[in-house]
């Protein structure tokens, strides 16, 4: 089976956890703040406003709950989302308002942010559908003019840039995701930017059961009484540790290489496809965006999508279609949404294996049975 997604994890990573391993310290410590202060630096922000965290949706629970909202706060989302985006909104307490996205690209533009912003709106979260960044600047433009803060769901965009600024670093709050699936793993973990120093340093507490100060060994160094619980509000437990931030750094560093094969591959696959009658392909990056190339989606007639996925499943490729849109998801079904694009592209759209251990066979393989599958169907793609 030529899988949609391969972690890429070798020696070097083994290597680091086993330094771990020897320091006899596997908790949340100093490899985790290392971790930290490099994913700031590659960010281009502070490094006491990041958070190492056990996953992506901690981390997107965290932020929101950052933003104080309550009953009647209403959360501007693109219906083309992860559900742990819409869950976290409804986990702090606010309305989850489900806007359009352009339907070749997958990312909400500032027109569809705009229609669904009303004067409840207090926060805007976007998604960097398959690591492309977007309409960022524009929406993070009005959100500031607004005072609406913006959660960037950066989880597959670790290396994402406009004009040479990180994905993530242009909202209020971002997330990544290092589960086993993403650009770069950790196993389980996530990442939470906080830009405002108040806030970083409240998340700290509410990642950690709320404590202000541990009260374990590195307090006992410090004061009497290390065990005193000096709690004022409600935390979760969602920190990272040391065996898995060992990982991320390691892989860190890795990224541009693996980002870099992850671009070939979207290349070939740009250039295999480019003939077949009835396939639209990912339309071209805009002028000083640079991708993590997470996805590869191709589009075509809804009548010969769900057959075509089948197909190639049937041969031993596995595709998909991310993300579901949340309207139609039971839980937020009940939300009516007027969504044109999200109906267009829910049912044409179809993600391709990409993941940097594949070869170029792999990619031609893919792509010829690709080819073939829709070829010998009668539906066409009305672009
Ligand atoms: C994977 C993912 C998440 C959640 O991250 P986890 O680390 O799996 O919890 C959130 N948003 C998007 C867009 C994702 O792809």
């Amino acid at each position: 089976m030529i899988n949609l997604f391969q972690p890429q994890v070798g020696d070097a990573e083994l290597a680091a956890v086993a330094e771990v391993f020897e320091r006899r310290w596997l908790g949340h410590g100093p490899r985790t703040t290392a971790f930290e202060d490099e994913f700031a630096e590659h960010l281009g922000v502070p490094p006491d406003r990041v958070l190492f965290l056990n996953s992506g949706t901690a981390s997107l629970f965290v932020g929101l709950d950052l933003l104080d909202l309550g009953p009647g706060d209403e959360v501007v989302l693109p219906s083309v989302a992860f559900i742990a985006a819409a869950n976290a909104v409804v986990s702090a307490g606010a309305r989850p308002v489900f806007c359009d996205v352009d339907p070749r690209t997958l990312n909400p533009t500032l027109a569809d942010v705009e229609r669904a912003v009303t004067p409840a709106t207090k926060a805007v979260v976007v998604l960097h559908y398959g690591g492309y960044p977007g309409d960022v600047v524009a929406i993070a433009e009005f959100c500031a003019e607004r005072g609406i803060d913006l959660l960037e769901d950066a989880a597959c965009s670790p290396a994402s840039r406009v004009d040479g600024r990180a994905a993530g670093s242009f909202g209020d709050l971002a997330i990544w995701s290092f589960d086993a699936a993403k650009v770069m793993v950790t196993g389980d973990g996530g990442m939470l930017y906080v830009r405002d120093a108040d806030r970083a340093e409240r998340a700290r507490r509410l990642v950690y059961h709320g404590l202000r100060h541990a009260s374990g060994l590195g307090r006992a160094r410090t004061a009497g009484q290390w065990w005193k619980l000096d709690v004022e509000e409600v935390g979760r437990r969602v920190i990272g540790n040391d065996l898995t931030a060992a990982i991320g750094s390691v892989q860190l560093r890795k990224l541009p290489a693996m980002v870099a094969r992850r671009r070939e591959i979207v290349e070939l696959y740009d250039r295999e496809l480019a003939d077949v009658a009835g396939l639209a392909l990912p339309p071209p990056l805009p002028a000083g965006h640079e991708s993590s190339y997470y996805f590869y989606w191709v589009q075509m007639d809804p009548a010969i999508r769900d057959d075509v996925a089948s197909d190639l499943f049937a041969e031993g490729v596995y595709t998909t279609f991310r993300y579901e849109p949340l309207h139609r998801v039971p839980l937020y079904g009940a939300v009516d949404a007027e969504l044109p694009g999200t109906e267009w592209l829910a049912g044409r759209t179809l993600c391709l294996p990409l993941h940097p251990g594949l070869s170029d066979e792999d990619v031609r393989v893919v792509a010829d049975r690709l080819r073939k599958a829709v070829e010998s169907r009668p539906g066409r793609a009305d672009r």
